[in-house]
């Protein structure tokens, strides 16, 4: 199963195959980081919670609601590789575009700088 994911350490955002539901050991093809994926069933979240992963836990407890989650050993045998997305796999997987709005703000942050140099020529032929 494929699903997206944002490296924790440089926020390289790609597609690995994992499942959501599932504890995963990932890693970034980006930065080589390796990090840890682990679903919450009663938070709903996901996320690097496997902090000592190098132990090889068997288990880990949520500090939000105190559920404990079983993780099989078989989690840790194998590093899902983070990669850039394909380009199918933006719909497919539902990868975020990388902030859409980004240009938008420095568009807009161009428009206002512009302006501001106008109103302080305007400013000193006064
Ligand atoms: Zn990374
Ligand atoms: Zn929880």
């Amino acid at each position: 199963m494929k699903e997206y994911s944002e490296c924790s350490k440089c926020g390289f955002v790609g597609v690995a195959n994992y499942d959501a539901f599932e504890p995963a050991i990932i890693q970034c093809t980006n930065c080589e980081h390796v990090y840890s994926y682990i679903w919450c069933e009663k938070c709903g979240i996901g996320g690097d919670f496997i902090s000592n992963f190098d132990e090889k836990p068997d288990s880990w407890s949520c500090s939000d609601c105190n559920t404990t989650i079983s993780i099989p050993y078989n989690t840790y045998l194998r590093n899902r590789k983070l990669k850039a997305p394909l380009e199918h796999e933006y719909e497919e997987v539902g990868v975020p575009r990388e902030n859409p709005s980004e240009s938008n703000v420095a568009f807009y942050v161009v428009i206002i700088l512009v302006i501001m140099v106008i109103l302080y020529i305007y400013d000193l032929g006064v």
